[in-house]
């Protein structure tokens, strides 16, 4: 199959070409579109064949449900039931915004969508081109993030096409993803609420809506062999092909023990990379470095951090090393994906 990939401005938005693409999805088939948060592969989210293509597509296990996407909250009632206050409190603060939902389902959506759960997981994305993309559908588009399953989420057009080229009719490119990090999950189908995944609408901004909010205790400890309750979150991810170990500390530590292993990883013939910052970026004398950004900005971390990942498989690193990204608002979802990433490889110095 040949995949279109089609330019769009958000200046002015080509309708032409989003009502192209809605057909597609009306029909079945496959479309990558930009989102706020990364790339979407998106499917008719009521169909269950096109829930099948976006399994296939990504060899992402089918147990693994996907996010449905809806562009007007009247649509929500179509697809959800008992919709609890606290949810439409967090509705009212966050949509359109990066912050999914798990509701109870409506039987309209297919078991196929929601991996066999009673569950359905809902976004209203505020990037113009998803939204617009979505009304053309129909309504209804389930897209889990535009990658190969295990590979690091994709924050552009090219990186879609990197993974899913030859497999879906069309990427919709919109330039780079603002925040480059997924939607924060928060079941409200129980109570307390909790997060099941973290990401741009942090646990104090959720609590500030509707007071206390929990979080998995598979997210907070790892290896303590509990079960996440979302149930991608079990799965390795976003890993690179090298192995990739984060170093946490006090700065000048962390630079010291980051410089000894680099090192000593290069005597070995090793291919390293190191992960820095703007700050840190020139202390570094060996290896691959690349900057995630200033980390005075955190905004600039997340946005980088997907793709600075795919940059070290495209140099063939073998091994990375990385700073910890542990403070600011947005620290707990920038280190979940790293350390996801890192298969929880950890040094504290
Ligand atoms: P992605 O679309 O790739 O960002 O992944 C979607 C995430 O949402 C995965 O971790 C899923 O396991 C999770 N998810 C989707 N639907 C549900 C649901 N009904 N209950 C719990 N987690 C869900
Ligand atoms: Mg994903």
């Amino acid at each position: 199959m040949e995949t279109q990939i089609r330019k769009l401005s958000y200046d002015r938005i080509d309708e032409e070409v989003i009502k192209e693409a809605g057909e597609i999805l009306k029909k079945g088939g496959l479309v990558a579109f930009p989102t706020e948060t990364v790339y979407g592969l998106g499917g008719d989210a009521l169909n269950p064949a096109s829930s099948g293509k976006i399994y296939a597509a990504k060899g992402r296990p089918s147990d693994n449900p996907l996010i449905v996407h809806i562009a007007k909250r009247e649509d929500l009632d179509r697809i959800a039931e008992d919709v609890p206050e606290k949810a439409r409190r967090l509705m009212n603060a966050f949509w359109p915004g990066p912050l999914t939902l798990i509701l109870k389902k409506k039987p309209l959506v297919p078991d196929k969508t929601t991996g066999g759960l009673p569950t359905v997981a809902v976004r209203m994305p505020s990037d113009r081109i998803a939204a617009g993309l979505i009304l053309a559908a129909g309504g209804f588009v389930a897209a889990p993030s535009a990658n190969v399953s295990g590979r690091p989420s994709t924050t552009t057009a090219s990186h879609v096409a990197e993974d899913l080229g030859g497999k879906i009719e069309m990427i919709l490119d919109g330039g780079q993803a603002v925040i480059g990090l997924e939607s924060t999950i928060v079941d409200v189908s129980v109570d307390p609420p909790m997060i099941l995944r973290p990401g741009a609408v942090t646990k104090s901004m959720l609590e500030g809506e509707i007071g206390k909010v929990e979080t998995d205790k598979a997210i907070i400890a790892p290896d303590s062999g509990i079960r996440p309750k979302a149930p991608g979150m079990k799965y390795r991810h976003y890993a690179p092909r090298a192995s990739l170990m984060v170093v946490e500390g006090e700065q000048e530590a962390v630079i010291s023990a980051i410089r000894r292993l680099a090192g000593e990883a290069r005597q070995a013939g090793k291919k390293v990379g190191i992960i820095a910052t703007d700050e840190t970026a020139s202390r570094y004398p060996e290896g691959l470095v690349q900057s995630l950004g200033a980390r005075s900005r955190e905004e600039e971390i997340s946005a980088h951090l997907f793709e600075v990942l795919r940059r070290f498989d495209d140099m063939e690193a073998d091994c990375i090393y990385s700073e910890a990204f542990q403070e600011g608002e947005m620290g707990t979802a920038i280190m979940n994906r790293l350390l996801k990433a890192a298969g929880h490889q950890v040094l504290n110095v």
